[in-house]
């Protein structure tokens, strides 16, 4: 499948609170093996099948504003 969207995420401002992961309809998100330098197990993208369409849930969930959503323009033929 075409890559429709991605995120990307400021792992060094996440606090780790799983909303995004709870909001996410497409279950892509994860929390990262690995700790900021806060302490916090930090959001990822895991999205090996694209499913992410770049519905931007997580981006209205996120109360300290640490993803960017990102739509792949449909390429025309
Ligand atoms: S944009 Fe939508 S599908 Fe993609 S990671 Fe965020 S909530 Fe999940
Ligand atoms: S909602 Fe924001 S702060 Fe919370 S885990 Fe997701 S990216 Fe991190």
């Amino acid at each position: 499948m075409a890559k429709k969207g991605y995120v990307e995420i400021n792992s060094d401002r996440c606090k780790g609170c799983g909303l995004c992961i709870n909001a996410c309809p497409q279950h892509v998100l994860r929390f990262s093996d690995k700790f900021n330098d806060k302490g916090y197990h930090y959001a990822e993208l895991y999205d090996p099948d694209d499913k992410c369409p770049g519905c931007a849930f997580c981006y209205y969930m996120c109360p300290d504003v640490c993803i960017t959503v990102h739509r792949v323009a449909e390429e025309r033929v």
